[in-house]
Order: structure tokens, then C-alpha cells, then sequence
């Protein structure tokens, strides 16, 4: 296998304060050497990437991904697509998030029974491109509770939630997905409303927990919020409307619970999804305004107490489409007071948490996998940078680049004397 060495990179590093300059070695798949200042003496083995100053960071995790969501927003569409039109959706969703820059994606639920495990172990043995993924299924609600007909399994009971977390956790899930609370854009079940008892949802983190399994929640409403850290939930999605006391319950399991607000989708679907015929007052009249204001304070407020706050948007709807996750990084810095590079911490260092690979994920550090992107930009001061996919100059998964940063350059029409101006800017 090739090593790679990159020289005259800006080293970002989600775990230290900034960017410094220097040099970082990859060989078989793994960072090497981080050489701040460089001075590494190439070795005839190492294909040398120049580059050019440009910022050199951890992929990035989304940790609410529905590969099997497709762009079109018509959730009915979603529950009638025959399944093998279904995997190619899913194929092109997790080349789109590689292609994006994401290397870590956590499964958020799979509309599909097998999907997500499908693709999970088709990425993992090379059939197909995509980032890292914890593969989910369909997600669990109660008859009462069901978000979206056609791709939800409904469970009804305590031995009921049992067998099902027990089937899903045997046909090779790493995640299994609650919907405690409603969403109201259906205006039918309520992001304030609460469907399962505490009685269902132990029961499924029980069976989860004792084969090494993870929980995740969608959780809006105060209760369901509630319900996940006092029952185990792993992952917490939305918690839209926290109180006090789900503040204390969240920083009393900091160290072991993490939340992902899915801000993008509150954000989008207020503001943006107009232009796909949902306007805003409609958004307004079912309680989006207040939600996403609720949601901006609590999760604040979580930060400021160091709990695990993550990006990732539940993308994959008409107005979120895949591909423009790392808006939910602009969000994080502009509507809850993270700097950028505690976005950055949030993106990638938190991923490797996530994923449970502290150790191997989400780092630019020695010892950890080659999941690096090469950014033609800084997204220490600025993150919004990273949703420039023309700025992704490079992407590599696992010590091999999924996107070349000098094929970039070539195709871009860069010239080397160009280049040279770009280095010294
Ligand atoms: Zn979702």
C-alpha cells in the first residue's frame, strides 16, 4: 500500500486549539507522523502531496443519517418504493455524504428492513464508496406514535418492543431507533406528545445493551427527553424542549449520552422550505417557530454544560438534501455561540466518540485511521467553508483518497504558477 506524505499543510486538529503548519505521514491506512513544522525526509515509498497551505482536518461526522431517505421529500414516495430502486437511493446517498466530505455517519433509521446493514457491510468490504456508518432499521413507534406509515415498524407492548429490539440487534443493527415523541409537521403526532412508556423503552434499551447494542431516540417533547436519560437512551435526537430538570438529567450523563438536535431540519423547514410548497406560516401554525427558538436555548444551554452536542441534520428531505450536511456546522456557530473550532470538535472529534473509536476516530494525530480531508480553506474562522465541495480538494478514507487533491487541481485548471500564488496567500 502507498504512504502518503503531506507536506505544507495546515494541521487542524479537532482536539487542539488551531491550525499549525507542518507535515503528516499515512501508511497502511493509518497517521503515522504529525510533524508541526515540518522537516519529514520523504522516503522513496511516499507519494509526496503538496499542500499548498491548504487546511488538512479529520472527515467529518453526521450523526443523524438516513441513507435510505431520498431528495424528493415525499414520504409516501419513500413507503412505496420497491426495495431494489430503494438500494440504489441509498447507494448514492452514502457516495453523496463521502463526496461531501463526511467519513462517519450515524444510521438514524432505515425506511427498508436490511438496507442500512446492506450498505454498511457493502461500504466496509469495498463494494461501494461511503462514509463509516452504524446501519439502523426501521425505526420502533407505536401505533399511536408512527411518524411515517410504510417505513416504521409498529410495536405495541413491552414484549413486543423486546422481540423486535432482540430481531433487529440479530440481523446485525448497531443502532435501534425509538420514536418517543411526534413531529408535528405531520399534524397528526406531536412534537410536544410522548407515545411510549418508560416500561417500552427499557425494555429495548435492556435488549440492546445486553448484546453491546445502542438506543437512539427521537425525543422532542420534554418527557421523552426525560424518559431516554432516565432510561439508558444512548443517542438522544432532537430534545427540542428541555426544562431545568432535563438539563440536570443530560449534564448528569454527559460522559456517557449524546445528543443531536437535527438544528438543520428545524431551521430549513421553517425558513427555506417555502420554495417546495411548505411556507412558512404553515411551519409557524404547527409550532416550528417555537421549537427551533426552545431548541436554540436548550441546546445552549447543554453546550455550556459540556454535554455531547453533535451535528448531524436528518438530512435527505426535499429542503435538506444530502450533500449539504455541514450546514448544521454554520448553525452551531451562529445560532448556539459555538466558535468554529468547537464546531470542529463537534464534527469529528465527538464522531470518533460517537462511533466508540475515541482512539481511531476523528483525529489528526498519530495512530489514528486516514480519514482526512484536504480543505482549500480555513475552517478554524470560518466554517462554512466545508460546504463548498470545490474547496474539498481532497478526501481520503482509510489511507486512500476517495477524491485526489491533484486530480483536483488538474480538472479545476489550476497551473502551477497559480498554485505558487495560492501558497503564499
Ligand atoms: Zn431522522
Amino acid at each position: 500500500m502507498t504512504s502518503t506524505l503531506f507536506t505544507n499543510v495546515n494541521i487542524l486538529d479537532g482536539a487542539s486549539n488551531g491550525p499549525v503548519s507542518g507535515e503528516v505521514v499515512v501508511a497502511d491506512g493509518r497517521i503515522t507522523a504529525v510533524e508541526p513544522g515540518g522537516g519529514i525526509v520523504p522516503r522513496a515509498d511516499h507519494r509526496v502531496i503538496d499542500g499548498k497551505g491548504r487546511t488538512l482536518m479529520s472527515g467529518l461526522c453526521d450523526a443523524h443519517t438516513h441513507f435510505t431517505w431520498n431528495s424528493g421529500g415525499d414520504l409516501d414516495a419513500l413507503a412505496n418504493m420497491q426495495l431494489e430502486e430503494h438500494m440504489l437511493v441509498a447507494v448514492q446517498s452514502a457516495r453523496i455524504l463521502l463526496d461531501s466530505g463526511y467519513t462517519m455517519c450515524v444510521g438514524a433509521a432505515s425506511a427498508k428492513e436490511r438496507i442500512d446493514i446492506v450498505i454498511r457491510n457493502a461500504i466496509n468490504d469495498g463494494t461501494i464508496v461511503g462514509p463509516r456508518y452504524l446501519a439502523n432499521a426501521p425505526e420502533l413507534a407505536t401505533p399511536a406514535g408512527v411518524l411515517v406509515h410504510g417505513i416504521t415498524r409498529v410495536v405495541s407492548g413491552v414484549e413486543d418492543v423486546r422481540r423486535a429490539t432482540r430481531e433487529i440487534c440479530g440481523m446485525g443493527a448497531d443502532v435501534v431507533k425509538l420514536i418517543l415523541s411526534g413531529e408535528s409537521i405531520t399534524q397528526r403526532v406531536w412534537a410536544k406528545d410522548t407515545y411510549m412508556t418508560d416500561g417500552e423503552v427499557a425494555a429495548a434499551v435492556e435488549e440492546a445493551h445486553r448484546v453491546g447494542k445502542r438506543v437512539a431516540a427521537h425525543a422532542r417533547s420534554t418527557e421523552s427527553i426525560k424518559q431516554c436519560l432516565r432510561l439508558g437512551v444512548d443517542i438522544v435526537y432532537h430534545a427540542s424542549y428541555i426544562d431545568d430538570e432535563a438539563a440536570d438529567m443530560f449534564e448528569a450523563r454527559k460522559d456517557d449520552v449524546f445528543v443531536a438536535p437535527g438544528l438543520h431540519w428545524l431551521i430549513a423547514t421553517l425558513e427555506e422550505a417555502a420554495a417546495y410548497g411548505y411556507p412558512r406560516e404553515a411551519a409557524e401554525a404547527v409550532g416550528y417557530k417555537e421549537e427551533l427558538d426552545e431548541s436554540i436555548v436548550g441546546m445552549t444551554e447543554l453546550h455550556r454544560r459540556g454535554v455531547k452536542v453533535l451535528p448531524g441534520g436528518d438530512y435527505g428531505f426535499a429542503w435538506t438534501p444530502h450533500g449539504t450536511n455541514a450546514r448544521d456546522l454554520e448553525h452551531f456557530v451562529e445560532r448556539l455561540g459555538f466558535t468554529p473550532m468547537e464546531a470542529i470538535h463537534a464534527a469529528t472529534v465527538l464522531g470518533g466518540e460517537i462511533f466508540l473509536r475515541p482512539n481511531e476516530l476523528g483525529r489528526v494525530a498519530p495512530g489514528y485511521l486516514a480519514d482526512l480531508l484536504l480543505v482549500d480553506g480555513d475552517p478554524s474562522t470560518n466554517v462554512a467553508v466545508l460546504q463548498d465541495h470545490d474547496k474539498l480538494v481532497g478526501i481520503m478514507k482509510d489511507g486512500a483518497f476517495h477524491k485526489d487533491p491533484d486530480v483536483t487541481d488538474l480538472l479545476a485548471g489550476r497551473t502551477a504558477p497559480e498554485l505558487a500564488g495560492a501558497a503564499a496567500r
